[in-house]
């Protein structure tokens, strides 16, 4: 019997065209290394291995990983890995080899500390291509000065190029999310500056976008001085949400160096 567990983030894609329409935009080619998180089914994992017989995929639902290992051999060479995807190290798995190109249908209730490990690990990373709900695909590209502008947005654009691909209806899934979904496509720009940077940058987020009501001199209380915020011209009674990515990582360089 087909079940979906609720606490897995199980939505299941069966739309055909919308699975043919994220394997066009992915294009993979053989021989590269594609990692899929969330296999589930196969519903993507299958179409992609026409394109490229060699995948990886992460599952940590038992029971679908008994059916992947069953099924994969009829595609192709697929590579299960039976864990959660956070604690999977990126690093490791691609060793000396080309970078991956990781891909998912993501659990969405994990879908935010995903995103976060996977930055952890962009220099193993050429690029990634996610379903998410679509909410949070907004959160990702939204620019200052939009109220959804936030930790997500900043610490993402900072490291990676974030482009909305296309957006998929709940009726696409089964069992129907209450929710719409796109598809997004993050590149990391693998910049090493900024890679560097993405620890300070973070203390500076959580402060910033922890307490979005206050002004960013007291939000930024112990982190950040008056000083430090007027360095880089950002003024101590501006908002969080109206600060741009470049100047929210000159103000991690200037507290990277000094603090
Ligand atoms: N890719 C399939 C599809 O599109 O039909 C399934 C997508 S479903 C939204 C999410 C998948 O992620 C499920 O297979 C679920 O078991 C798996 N999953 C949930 N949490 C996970 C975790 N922490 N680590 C790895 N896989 C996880």
């Amino acid at each position: 019997m087909i079940t979906a567990r609720k606490r897995f983030g199980q939505n299941f894609l069966r739309d055909e065209r919308v699975i043919d329409r994220i394997v066009r935009s992915i294009a993979p080619k053989p021989g590269e290394r594609l990692v899929e998180i969330g296999p589930g089914r196969g519903a993507m994992t299958f179409q992609l291995m026409r394109e490229n017989p060699q995948l990886t995929a992460i599952e940590i639902d038992r029971d679908l990983v008994s059916l992947l290992r069953e099924q994969g051999p009829q595609h192709g060479e697929l590579t299960i890995i039976d864990a959660d995807v956070l604690t999977v190290d990126f690093t490791s798995l691609r060793g000396a080899g080309e970078r991956l190109r990781v891909v998912g249908n993501l659990p969405y209730n994990i879908s935010t500390p995903v995103l976060f490990h996977l930055l952890d690990h962009q220099e193993a990373i050429g690029d990634m291509h996610f379903m998410l709900q679509r909410e949070v695909v907004e959160r990702m590209v939204a620019p200052p000065g939009d109220k959804i502008y936030g930790r997500l947005s900043v610490a993402l654009q900072a490291q990676c190029e974030v482009k909305r691909l296309f957006k998929v209806a709940p009726g696409s899934f089964w069992p129907v999310p209450k929710v719409d979904s796109a598809i997004v496509k993050l590149t990391p720009r693998h910049n090493a500056e900024r890679m560097r940077l993405a620890a300070p940058l973070d203390r500076i987020l959580r402060a910033a976008f922890g307490q979005r009501r206050k002004t960013l001199s007291n939000a930024l209380d112990g982190v950040a001085s008056h000083d430090q915020l007027q360095a880089v011209g950002i003024a101590p009674s501006a908002r969080a949400e109206t600060i741009s990515v470049e100047r929210f990582l000159a103000l991690a360089a200037v507290i990277d160096i000094e603090n």
